[in-house]
C-alpha cells in the first residue's frame, strides 16, 4: 500500500520539476514511472487537493485540456500559437485591473487570467543561431519593444 501523503508528494514534484505546464496525462506517466500501481483518477483527485490547497495552479485557459503548473503564485502565461508550449511570462499580476474591475462592475473579483499569444523564440522564422544570440532568452520581455 502506497501512502496516500506519497502519492500527492511524487506528483508535486513531479510538478515542480518540469516548467512544461504539463496536462494531467503527462503527468499521470511520469508519476506511473515511481508508482506504477496509481490510476489516472488518483492523479487528478490529487491535483486537485493540491489546487485547493494553493499549491499548484490549474490553468484554465482557451485549451481543451487543463494544464498544471507548480508556480502558484498568479502569473501570466504566453502561449506560442505555433508549437503550443506554454511559458510563464516574468511580469507581476496587476492587481489594479481587479480593483478597477470590482468598483467599476460591483462583482468581487479574486483573479484575472490574461494569456499572451504570438511565436516562441524556437518558431520564430529569424529563429537561426544569430536571431536567437541577439534575443533576450533569459529574461522574456513582454510590452517592450526589445532593446531600447
Ligand atoms: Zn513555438
Ligand atoms: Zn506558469
Amino acid at each position: 500500500m502506497v501512502r496516500k501523503t506519497k502519492q500527492r508528494d511524487v506528483i508535486l514534484r513531479v510538478l515542480l520539476g518540469t516548467a512544461s505546464h504539463p496536462t494531467a496525462d503527462w503527468i499521470y506517466e511520469q508519476v506511473r514511472k515511481e508508482l506504477p500501481h496509481i490510476s489516472l483518477g488518483t492523479v487528478y483527485r490529487n491535483l486537485n487537493l493540491l489546487k485547493l490547497e494553493g499549491k499548484i495552479l490549474e490553468l484554465d485557459l482557451a485549451d481543451s485540456l487543463s494544464r498544471f503548473d507548480g508556480y502558484a503564485r498568479e502569473h501570466y502565461h504566453f502561449r506560442c500559437e505555433r508549437c503550443g508550449h506554454i511559458f510563464d511570462v516574468d511580469e507581476p499580476a496587476d492587481e489594479e485591473i481587479d480593483k478597477r474591475v470590482a468598483r467599476s462592475t460591483g462583482f468581487t473579483v479574486s483573479c484575472h487570467r490574461l494569456e499572451f499569444r504570438g511565436l516562441c523564440w524556437d518558431c520564430q522564422p529569424q529563429g537561426t543561431a544569430e536571431g536567437i544570440a541577439n534575443s533576450p532568452r533569459n529574461t522574456m520581455q513582454v510590452g517592450s519593444g526589445g532593446q531600447s
